[in-house]
């Protein structure tokens, strides 16, 4: 009861609640065809990950949201695409994965944890033009854009998947853009980035790789 009151209370739209006992609770989220899993619980994202669910772990943030459209930030590798990159580059380092993406250029690349949230975001941003959407979305990634961007770009439009804005930092640090952007939130899977948001101000979610 305290729940539903207090949802009441902060004015939030939500009509459907679920109140389980299982420790595995994400063995619901498919039935109730959940597109976003957020949670402090790091197990409960994992669980949600392997069951092919977009999540993402939240943290204890002080926060402004922005009063306007809905802006959604994801980053490229292990979010929005697939980490094969991300381990050729552990692997081979920088010129390694430059060399590997250059190779694989025509092949689109696999796709990351979040890429069914976006897929669905998507959907719903083509309903309205580009003046008058309520939602807006960004990609912002480490890769270079010269060396490692067509890739990223070839993929997304193989996906169908519009994203408005799309920034190639090429490894600078994405607190200054994203401070810029002022979105809802932010997706990264690397730690440093999700701080980076965070001392900015930035409503962060961690895409966990090591589940
Ligand atoms: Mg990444």
């Amino acid at each position: 009861m305290r729940i539903v009151n207090s949802t009441k209370q902060h004015g939030l739209e939500i009509s459907k609640f679920c109140f389980v006992s299982d420790e595995d609770s994400t063995q619901y989220l498919k039935t109730h065809n959940v597109k976003l899993f957020l949670s402090a619980d790091r197990k409960d994202v994992c669980n949600a990950l392997r069951r092919g669910v977009s999540a993402a772990l939240v943290f204890q943030q002080e926060v402004q949201a922005p009063n306007t459209q809905l802006r959604v930030v994801f980053d490229g590798d292990a979010v929005l695409f697939s980490d094969e990159t991300d381990r050729i580059f552990q692997e081979k380092g920088l010129e390694g994965a430059v060399a590997y993406e250059k190779m694989m250029e025509a092949v689109p690349m696999g796709e990351g944890p979040l890429k069914a949230f976006a897929v669905q975001l998507g959907k719903m941003r083509k309903k309205f033009s580009q003046e008058d959407s309520p939602i807006r979305t960004y990609l912002v990634t480490a890769r270079s854009g010269r060396d490692m961007g067509i890739r990223a770009i070839k993929t997304l439009r193989e996906w169908g998947l519009v994203i408005d804005e799309a920034f190639f930092m090429d490894g600078a640090p994405k607190g200054p853009i994203l401070s810029k952007i002022q979105p809802h939130i932010f997706f990264d899977d690397g730690l440093h980035n999700i701080q980076g948001a965070q001392n900015v101000g930035i409503p962060s979610a961690l895409v966990p790789c090591d589940c």
